[in-house]
């Protein structure tokens, strides 16, 4: 689950790490007035989006009256914004915040992410911190330094201070600095974060470390334990995604046209490489569960079907605890219930497989059967692209 800036900066917060002022967020439909104003300003406006590279894209402005910040947020609320992160597409912007500017002198970039060839997390920071980042990994990796932190100690004292000496922080913050780099790897480990980022970190000129902007990423897995965190809108998740996981079906959306019904997230995985190796394209990842009950099923087909892209459905589904025969009886029922109006490809496989096959053939419906993953791939592809010609 990604958090918007705000979102991220509100934990930031409770960990008392280093903020600008904050003003206020407004929302589509706010009035501006919402925002009170105390102190001089200048006032930084920025849009809440899921992506980063908002500064080069107009996402970020300053503004040196309270008036023109109000004029500004109102400009910004419904912008569409292409950023070097959105691969192509335009993001709408629903929320902006409003924060005091501050006077930046240093951008330094530090992040803690899960390094999976460590296997554990790794705090990247750069003295190069800023909007070119990503320009700095590839030219001069040289300039980006990694720790890797065992998550049982959290980050040591000599690796706080080894890093801030590398980052050549200047005395006014250096111990600053070292709690900071502390803190976030804390704050990393107990809210089961992917990712926390800070860039940039500044230091202003008047000498003060100050948190610019905030990206963190928390592990879906572990929502369970942060309920503050799992009742928050997710901003990623599309109308689809946002109703399976209200009936607890695991489904992402992708970009194909076949749907993918599948037991277990690792066949549900090998289903879509052996889609795209048949030439096709899944229009979705959906794991129906170890239970796979006539219930689930209908539900699989309703959620799949609510996705308008798609043009043949596969179901592969390995009858280990479950029997074939029940599955393929649970599948005969739930088709009955929800109207399937595009072909539907069976594969069963496992205990009893020859009587699930059976009662498939014999259920009147429609239904094209393979015995192998690959078989069923290939006609789901056929199948979607005679659909799709017709
Ligand atoms: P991003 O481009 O989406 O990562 O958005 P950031 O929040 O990182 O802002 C981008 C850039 O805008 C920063 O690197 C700063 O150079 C600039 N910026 C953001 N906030 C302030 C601020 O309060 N004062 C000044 N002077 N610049 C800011
Ligand atoms: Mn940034």
């Amino acid at each position: 689950m990604k958090l918007l800036e705000y979102e991220g900066k509100e934990i930031f917060e409770k960990y008392g790490l280093p903020l600008l002022k904050r003003i206020g967020v407004l929302k589509i439909g706010d009035s501006p007035e919402k925002l009170k104003f105390n102190g001089q300003g200048p006032w930084v406006i920025k849009a809440q989006v899921l992506a980063g590279g908002r500064g080069k894209a107009g996402g970020v402005k300053i503004a040196g009256t309270a008036d023109t910040a109000r004029e500004l947020s109102q400009k910004m609320l419904g912008m569409q914004l292409v950023t070097h992160q959105t691969q192509g597409r335009a993001l709408t912007v629903e929320e902006v915040l409003v924060e005091e500017a501050s006077d930046i002198e240093r951008e330094i970039y530090i992040s803690v992410v899960l390094d999976r060839k460590e296997g554990a997390p790794v705090v990247i920071a750069s003295a190069e911190g800023g909007m070119s980042i990503e320009e700095l990994a590839k030219t001069r990796p040289e300039l980006i330094i990694k720790t890797p932190v065992d998550p049982n100690c959290g980050l040591l004292d000599f690796q706080a201070r080894e890093l801030a000496f590398n980052l050549k922080m200047p005395k006014g913050v250096f111990c600053e600095f070292t709690e900071l780099a502390k803190t976030l790897v804390k704050l990393f480990i107990e809210q089961d974060a992917a990712l926390v980022e800070i860039n940039p970190l500044a230091i202003t000129r008047a000498g003060r470390l100050t948190v610019i902007d905030s990206k963190i990423v928390i592990d879906d897995n572990s929502l369970f334990r942060h309920k503050d965190l799992a009742s928050k809108p997710d901003h990623e998740a599309s109308e689809i995604e946002k109703e399976a996981k209200a009936i607890g079906i695991n489904y992402i959306g992708l970009e194909g046209d076949i749907g993918c019904m599948v037991n277990g997230a690792g066949l549900a995985m090998a289903t879509l490489d052996t889609v795209k190796l048949a030439g096709g394209n899944a229009a979705n990842f959906l794991d129906v569960g170890g239970g796979a009950t006539v219930e689930q099923i209908t539900k699989a087909f309703q959620i799949i079907l609510k996705d308008a892209k798609v043009r043949a459905i596969l179901i592969n589904i390995f009858g280990g605890i479950m029997k074939c025969d029940d599955i393929a009886a649970g599948v005969v029922e739930a088709s009955r219930k929800v109207k399937i109006s595009v072909p539907l490809i069976v594969r069963l496989e496992g205990t009893n497989v020859e009587k699930g096959r059976e009662i498939l053939a014999a259920s009147g419906i429609k239904i094209g059967q393979a015995d192998s993953l690959w078989e069923a791939a290939q006609k789901a592809v056929a199948a979607a692209k005679n659909q799709f010609q017709s």
